[in-house]
């Protein structure tokens, strides 16, 4: 079959089947060629690979991914797509499409069946009303993987990129970094879309760290302390602390753990690395 990776193409298919845009799945389909092939080009997908694609949509980038990887899984959502990716992707014999919600798929255990337990690359270009989500629970469910290469809102791309001290700087930046090393590949403008998004959008790809460069005692404790800092971006970290509803620690502890790790009581979490946050959340378990 013919490339989709155009608007003259994605519209025959769209007319053919009388497919209505879904607003609420975030369908904003490619139409760009050099686009989808930046993105095949930086999540760097070779004949030994085994590729999940979320949100497939028309098939325009299961095409592409098709043509470069060994095996390529799509889960899409829409009933509606799944008859339009059957003439899309005929003749594409190393893809399956599966019609389910990601967000209850058990990918772990697909990993395990589809490519013996062995690192997955995750290639999308997202549903952004639930970008977190899937990011996040790829990552803590602790699917084996090599990268997530994926098409998010330009802003989150730029939030899980941040470093200390930056305006995007929060808690995104630092759960995503604690898994991954982020690298934004390109901005991409709306006109690469049908229909075009009214925000801007990048693709970055998040590789993951083998050897987690930080470790902490007890994750949920460090992540609590961070969600709390950022709660009140204004506010010193202390107060977000003492603050906070989940975390139960006094005004000294806290002061006593930043003196220790030769920080003013008046720091903001802002101010703070990943490796910080691990050492104040290890100093105040105790
Ligand atoms: N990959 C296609 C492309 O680039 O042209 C479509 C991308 S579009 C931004 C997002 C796709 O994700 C849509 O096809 C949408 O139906 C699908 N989607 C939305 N929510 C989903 C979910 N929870 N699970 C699986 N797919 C979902």
């Amino acid at each position: 079959m013919e490339k989709l990776s155009s608007p003259k193409k994605t519209i025959e298919i769209i007319q053919k089947y009388n497919f209505d845009f879904q607003k609420k799945f975030g369908q904003n389909f490619l139409i760009d060629s050099h686009v989808l092939e930046k993105i095949i080009d930086a999540a760097n997908i070779t004949e030994d690979d085994f590729v999940l694609e979320i949100g497939p949509g028309i098939g325009t980038m299961t095409q592409y991914l098709s043509e470069h990887a060994r095996e390529v899984m799509a889960v899409e959502i829409d009933h509606n797509l799944i008859p339009i990716l059957k003439e899309t992707l005929a003749g594409y014999d190393n893809v399956e499409v599966l019609n389910e919600d990601i967000l209850k798929v058990d990918i772990g255990k697909i990993a395990e069946k589809k490519n013996q337990g062995r690192p997955i690359k995750v290639v999308a270009n997202l549903p952004y009303y639930i970008t977190t989500p899937i990011i996040m629970g790829l990552f803590e469910k602790n699917v084996p993987m090599n990268s997530l290469t994926v098409m998010v809102q330009k802003e989150v791309a730029q939030r899980m990129q941040a470093g200390p001290g930056t305006k995007d700087y929060g808690a995104l930046s630092l759960a995503v970094q604690f898994y991954a090393e982020p690298y934004i590949v390109a901005n991409v403008p709306p006109n690469c879309f049908m229909p075009r998004p009214k925000v801007g959008s990048a693709v970055i790809r998040l590789t993951r760290y083998k050897d987690m460069p930080v470790k902490v005692k007890n994750e949920q404790l460090m992540f609590s302390i961070i969600r709390a800092s950022f709660n009140q971006r204004r506010k010193t970290l202390q107060n977000g602390i003492n603050n906070s509803s989940t975390l139960h620690f006094s005004k000294e502890q806290v002061v006593d753990a930043l003196d220790k790790m030769g920080l003013s009581p008046k720091i903001r979490g802002e101010a703070l690395s990943l490796e910080q946050f691990a050492r104040l959340s290890d100093l105040l378990e105790g």
